[in-house]
């Protein structure tokens, strides 16, 4: 049998499918679930939450210990989560949920983490044999491991720096739990694109209402973002952006360069944090703090610039490797070059209106007399 199956199992992983299975053995119809007998449920399901929305990545979500209780609770937080329909809420809560599963993860049987993401999340990966352990404790598939590292763009993760030996990646347990956050986020997402819109029970609708209230008011801050213009940037900035937009996840350095990049610009520190705010994981006050060390107000008070060219080449930043932006260095360069340009138009834009009027008789006084 299965190692998964066991309730503790499900509990801690409730995004598997034999979680899903025990869910419809007990045959619980979306009517009863405002009923009393259901009370728990639909509170934990809250906090699950209501946890992610307020600390992102920072989230505490724990385990219960009724286990049936933490099983039924997240499929509640689904549909809470998919009922409001909001990308970044839902977002924001597969991360928590994935971190939760990452966490436990770390302290697992190498066993049971090997079926959990080959059988659950098509990951191919092994436990290393005695003689690899020195290596790394696991091993992972290269293929599958390029594609789960995709969007980290921490050095250490290129395959260049990793120990690779026929085809698989070693890597340690925290290595592997971090590898697997990025699968578990994505599968819980797909449940909540498949869950979208499904109509909760009219007992529900009070907690759901209540939720959206704390939504909104923590979105408030997209206001100022949609004001940020964006006709000078370049091209590797824009990408960064449209990602960070899109929910994807968004490596430590990028994140760096495109706030290096906005304070340079001329942005506002609350149009940086403003911007931020739309990430899943984003956290008010680490987001404050690390754009005012950028900014030079903390810590060692040097005001950062954006990184070279180069140094975004060498992270993978770099858009069509430079073809776009002949000449250019540094990309805010970039930027002020085109904002240059773009008032010489203008200008001269201006002085052919004017030329234009002069030429057709002076238009108000010709009017006036
Ligand atoms: S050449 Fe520089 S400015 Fe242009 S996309 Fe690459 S990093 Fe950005």
């Amino acid at each position: 049998m299965s190692m998964l199956r066991s309730e503790r199992m499900l509990a801690k992983y409730p995004f598997i499918a034999a979680a899903r299975d025990y869910l419809s053995r007990r045959g619980i119809a979306l009517d009863e679930l405002g009923s009393g007998r259901f009370g728990r449920d639909v509170e934990r399901a809250y906090e699950r939450v209501v946890e992610a929305l307020k600390m992102g990545e920072d989230a505490e979500i724990g385990l219960y210990p009724d286990e049936e209780v933490e099983v039924l609770s997240f499929a509640i937080a689904l549909l809470f989560v998919a009922s409001i329909g909001d990308g970044w809420l839902a977002r924001r809560w597969a991360l928590a949920e994935s971190l939760r599963c990452g966490r436990f993860l770390e302290e697992e049987e190498p066993e049971i983490v090997a079926e959990l993401l080959r059988a659950e999340l098509g990951i191919k990966v092994e436990p290393s044999p005695p003689g690899e352990s020195g290596l790394g404790a696991y091993k992972v598939w290269a293929p599958h491991y390029l594609t789960l590292t995709s969007r980290i763009d921490s050095l250490e993760w290129k395959l260049v720096n990793r120990v690779v030996r026929g085809g698989w990646v070693y890597v340690t347990p925290k290595e592997l739990a971090r590898i697997a956050v990025e699968a578990i986020q994505k599968r819980i997402l797909s449940r909540y694109e498949d869950a979208r819109g499904t109509p909760l029970p009219d007992s529900l609708t009070a907690v759901a209402k209540r939720i959206r209230e704390m939504l909104a008011e923590k979105r408030s801050f997209e206001v100022e973002a949609g004001q940020v213009s964006e006709e000078y940037w370049p091209p590797c900035m824009a990408k960064i952006k449209k990602e960070l937009l899109a929910g994807l996840s968004v490596g430590h350095f990028a994140n760096f360069a495109l706030a290096a990049f906005m304070l340079t610009a001329g942005y506002t520190q609350e149009q940086v944090i403003a911007m931020y705010s739309q990430r899943s994981d984003f956290n008010e006050k680490i987001a404050r703090y690390q754009t005012e060390h950028i900014a030079g107000q903390k810590g060692s008070r040097v005001k950062y610039t954006p990184p070279s060219c180069s140094t975004m080449k060498t992270h993978g930043l770099c858009v069509e490797e430079g073809r776009l932006c002949p000449g250019i260095k540094n990309p805010i360069q970039y930027y002020r070059r085109e904002a240059r340009r773009a008032a010489q138009r203008k200008k001269i834009e201006g002085r052919n209106d004017e030329e234009e009027k002069r030429d057709s008789g002076g238009g108000f006084l010709a009017t006036s007399t």
